[in-house]
């Protein structure tokens, strides 16, 4: 593990737990963020439809490949970056392209992941706005008309899209939904990620007159898929809201991940898509402020997933018996929101019965602020709207 990252949230964290009140920078609120989406109900059918894709993904992903492929489109499934690139590689030869035009990376999280731009550099593949092989993001995919959304590329890449001979997309696994209705909505929802601006939108189904690949990324993916508890975190829809009011995050920014992903998410996935050894620390990233899941669009119950993360990560160190329980009643204890809001003095009387005498032989129990983050957060709503602010 990096003991300086480690470090830098250990303090950050210790900032914000025992701040008085929030600083400035994320005394956001509801009201003050871009109401964008207001209709709940199909908000909840939307995340529904999601949840029931990532429970069904091997499914889902079979009917999306038997209808992409029928139009003689070709998909790559790519384990990790090493399958992407070998693969690659034989598209350059077979096609001899000496070229490759690529949208912004630095606003695509899955080239930034992939590390392309060193790729290209090092296969000696130039970049060029008319290269001879197109990239493209693709945001989701719809597996009832094996159908790709691409979203936020300029017009004149939209154009590019359809004039090009060679089409590449780029995805991973887990944006996928089953019905092509959901498109709008979801372009909507993820609105927010670009300023609030609306971005332009293409459904893509790929014809026979040109060559159209698409890379199916999974990156450690199916690992986070593996726990139950925190398969929902792969819903998420990248658009940025959390990260915009949470204070740790706000505290430390993006340095100390040192990784593509950094936020509140990222703080329960990153253990799981890269090592437990070298990312575990981030599941501590978070003092339990619940902003984010007041700000999210499709309301992920972020807590618990961190909490669940944080108690994986703990069990794989393997503890005993007794520390296990205390654990279990300290994590019923701290998803209290009531609990968590009586007095300090009384939140530490119940934290001593849960940490066991040999641990505070070597660890200082850290006091708690004398308000919750809570409590104070909700105090600035009021103050803000007593003002009229
Ligand atoms: S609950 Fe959410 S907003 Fe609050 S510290 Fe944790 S990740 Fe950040
Ligand atoms: S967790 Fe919610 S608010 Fe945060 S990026 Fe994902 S969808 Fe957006």
């Amino acid at each position: 593990m990096n003991n300086d990252y480690h470090r830098s949230f250990l303090e950050a964290s210790e900032k914000v737990i025992g701040a008085n009140s929030a600083p400035a920078s994320f005394q956001l609120h509801k009201d003050t963020l871009p109401s964008f989406v207001e209709d709940k109900c199909s908000v909840e059918r939307f995340k529904m439809a999601l949840q029931r894709s990532i429970e069904n993904l091997d499914e889902e992903l079979g009917r999306f490949e038997k209808q992409f492929s029928n139009r003689h489109n070709a998909i790559f499934w790519a384990a990790d970056y090493n399958d992407v690139f070998s693969s690659l590689k034989k598209l350059f030869k077979t096609h001899k392209v000496k070229s490759v035009r690529l949208p912004n990376v630095n606003s695509s999280t899955i080239f930034r992941e992939l590390g392309i731009k060193y790729f290209l550099r090092d296969e000696h593949i130039d970049l060029a706005e008319d290269g001879e092989m197109q990239f493209f993001v693709a945001d989701m995919m719809f597996s009832d008309t094996g159908s790709l959304l691409i979203l936020n590329q300029s017009n004149s890449g939209f154009d590019r899209l359809s004039n090009s001979k060679i089409n590449v997309f780029f995805t991973t696994i887990d944006r996928i939904v089953g019905n092509s209705d959901w498109a709008e909505f979801y372009q909507q929802l993820c609105s927010y990620r670009n300023g609030c601006g609306n971005q332009d939108m293409v459904l893509f189904k790929g014809s026979g007159n040109c060559n159209n690949y698409l890379f199916l990324i999974d990156n450690q993916r199916t690992n986070v898929l593996q726990h139950k508890s925190l398969r929902q975190s792969l819903i998420c829809l990248q658009c940025g809201r959390c990260n915009d009011v949470c204070p740790v995050f706000q505290t430390i920014g993006e340095e100390p991940y040192n990784n593509v992903f950094a936020g509140p998410v990222a703080n329960i996935t990153l253990p799981y898509l890269e090592t437990f050894e070298s990312y575990k620390h981030v599941a501590y990233a978070c003092t339990l402020c619940g902003c984010c899941e007041e700000v999210c669009p499709i309301s992920l119950p972020i807590r618990d997933m961190i909490v669940d993360s944080r108690q994986t990560l703990i069990a794989c160190d393997q503890l005993e018996k007794g520390d296990k329980r205390r654990l279990a009643a300290l994590r019923k204890f701290t998803s209290s929101r009531a609990k968590m809001n009586v007095s300090s003095f009384f939140k530490r009387h119940m934290l001593l019965k849960f940490v066991s005498a040999e641990y505070r032989k070597t660890h200082r129990v850290v006091p708690f602020a004398s308000e919750s983050f809570n409590k104070s957060y909700k105090k600035i709503i009021e103050n803000d709207q007593r003002k009229g602010v």
